[in-house]
């Protein structure tokens, strides 16, 4: 990575490695992989392993594959591998020439299944799926042979073959490992190795298969193929682990890689399985997967949440095996972090009230040169158009004074940002009673220097009326209600928690001239207000911009405080 790098905390897998690189395992060598399978978009929760794979493999000077675990053809497709890649990229790492497909090994995974036909430790069934689940047995008692278990070898290595010559329907016959129907562990009662997907046209291999290796069976020779060392997956998988040391150990092959689990990133609000976000989408409850309030690396690029701050919250969360939801405020915080420190300054009004200043001079204007950012001078500075008539917002006004509100009262002064001091002499309002526009006078000797004599506290932002951008600016909520969406009991499932009022639209507001050659993607500070990136749907002609993160924590309001587990 090309930026500095803050030292990733250290974790238990980094132990388990430290130990193998010291011990001489793998010659020392340290290879890692990041296993999607492309049914969807990456969310937060990828981020998570993928910051752990391909981190790990550029502090121990190993390799990180990327490999789509694509064997299950029916929900795949090649706009989730275009935007998988993209996103990796994105979050800052590269995986080289190191792209793979588990469809790679197709031919190989058939020919490690004749394997262990031959063996005797493989055979087909043709059970279905329901009396397969009837064999299984339960937790408290063992399953029972199938049928078809004892059949010979010349009988299984005939069907198998028929089975990939496209001779049987789907699920009229699978291919089983025979191990153990009474093992205490469910995933070694002779689980499925291959089934039969007829007539589905893969992105990879077209209409070449009619089988479909099973994902126990593929991701571990996948692993040992690529000659990976350590295999780190979710705490799902520890379950699986001696399937996935039983196939191994069953083939000719010379590789063994570790598989390692940690617990997945929970994060509260948000749901974070493929299936639901697909349905979020699919039912148009967003806008697509990039809507930014989404989970999606997608959706929080668009929001405006950068590479650095998500790599930042990865190593915050750190990795261990135990389960846990982290608080949104948590990721925030890390946002906030690096656009605190990176993004310039300007100045926009969201709720416009008029300003006019009675003793500024009709048809003149000044500019004034504004730094880009407080602390750091390197950032640059920029220009702001001043004149007689501007823009505050709405909620920097009020007509009686009291002691906690700093801001512009009747008769009271203020401090323009950047600018000068001013006073309002004059509220006007329309029939309604409704303020419409503020007259105040000005002090022109307060540009940049203290007002003689008195003391003016409030500093609010503002824009010149002749010279702003007129944009919509689009606010974001919570997408849904429960902090634990999955397990919310008050209602149907998480679709009953989404929160219609999650996007709220701004239009008409004014920002500051300066603005109006932003580009999509871009995230600046609106002082006061909190940060904001250009949407992808921005124009010249129609500004949109998308508030990324408000300035403080605003999820204590929201959820009260609790202990942190
Ligand atoms: P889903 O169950 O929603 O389909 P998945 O885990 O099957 O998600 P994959 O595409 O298979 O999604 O995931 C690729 C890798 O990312 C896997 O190694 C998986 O363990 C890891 N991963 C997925 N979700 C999380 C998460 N919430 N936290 C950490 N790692 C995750
Ligand atoms: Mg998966």
């Amino acid at each position: 990575m090309s930026e500095e790098k803050e030292t990733t905390p250290t974790n238990f897998i980094r132990h388990i490695i430290d130990a193998d690189v010291k011990a001489g395992k793998n010659e020392g060598r340290v290879a890692t992989r990041f296993p999607p399978e492309p049914n969807g978009y990456l969310h937060i929760g990828h981020a998570k392993s993928i910051c752990l794979n391909f981190g790990i493999a550029e502090d121990y000077q190993g390799t990180c594959n990327l490999r789509f675990d694509d064997t299950n053809p029916h929900k795949e497709n090649t706009e989730y591998i275009e935007a998988i890649k993209e996103d990796v990229r994105w979050l800052g790492y590269d995986w080289g020439q190191r792209l793979f497909f588990s469809s790679d090994y197709f031919d190989q995974l058939y020919g490690y299944a004749v394997e262990l036909i031959k063996a005797g430790k493989a055979y087909v069934c043709d059970l279905d799926a329901d009396a397969i689940r009837a064999y299984r047995g339960t937790l408290t008692e063992a399953g029972r042979a199938s049928p078809y278990r004892d059949r010979s070898v010349e009988d299984n290595l005939d069907l198998f073959a028929r089975m990939k010559a496209g001779e049987f329907e789907d699920g009229a016959r699978v291919l089983r490992a025979r191990i153990d129907m009474a093992a205490p562990n469910m995933n070694m009662r002779d689980p499925t190795l291959f089934r039969i997907r007829r007539g589905v046209v893969h992105h990879q291999t077209g209409e070449a298969w009619c089988i479909y290796p099973m994902y126990d069976f593929t991701h571990p020779i996948s692993d040992a193929i690529e000659g990976i060392t350590h295999s780190l997956c979710t705490l799902e998988f520890e379950d699986h682990r001696p399937l996935y040391d039983w196939v191994l150990d069953n083939i000719s092959i010379a590789c063994h890689p570790q598989q390692i689990e940690f617990s997945r990133l929970n994060l509260e609000h948000t749901v974070m399985s493929k299936r639901k976000l697909t349905e979020l989408v699919n039912d148009g409850r967003v806008q697509g997967w990039d809507d930014p309030r989404m989970p999606t690396l997608a959706g929080m690029r668009r929001r405006g949440y950068t590479p650095k701050s998500l790599r930042m919250f990865c190593d915050r969360i750190g990795v261990t095996k135990s389960d846990n939801v982290v608080e949104m405020g948590v990721l925030e915080a890390c946002v906030r972090e690096d656009l605190n420190d990176n993004a310039p300054r300007r100045m926009a009004v969201l709720r416009p009230l008029e300003v006019e200043i009675d003793n500024y001079p009709e048809g003149e204007g000044e500019v004034i040169e504004a730094a880009n950012h407080p602390q750091n001078e390197a950032m640059g500075s920029r220009q702001l158009s001043f004149s007689r008539r501007l823009y505050i917002d709405r909620n920097d006004f009020r007509e009686e004074a009291s002691k906690k509100f700093k801001r512009l009262v009747t008769g009271g002064e203020v401090r323009l940002r950047n600018a000068y001091v001013i006073r309002c002499d004059e509220v006007i309002k329309d029939a309604q009673g409704e303020i419409v526009k503020l007259r105040c006078s000005y002090d022109p000797k307060t540009l940049g220097a203290k007002p003689e004599g008195r003391k003016v506290k409030g500093v609010i932002h503002w824009v010149s009326q002749d010279h702003a951008l007129e944009a919509e600016v689009r606010l974001f909520d919570r997408l849904l209600h429960h902090p634990s969406p999955d397990t919310a009991t008050d209602g149907g499932g998480f679709k009953d928690q989404i929160n219609p009022e999650s996007l709220s639209s701004l239009r008409g507001c004014f920002l500051e001239a300066s603005l109006s050659g932003a580009q999509p993607g871009e995230v600046f500070q609106f002082e006061r207000e909190g940060y904001f990136c250009v949407d992808k749907d921005h124009s010249p002609a129609q500004p949109v911009f998308n508030r990324t993160v408000t300035l403080r924590d605003s999820w204590a309001k929201i959820d009260p405080p609790r202990k942190s587990q």
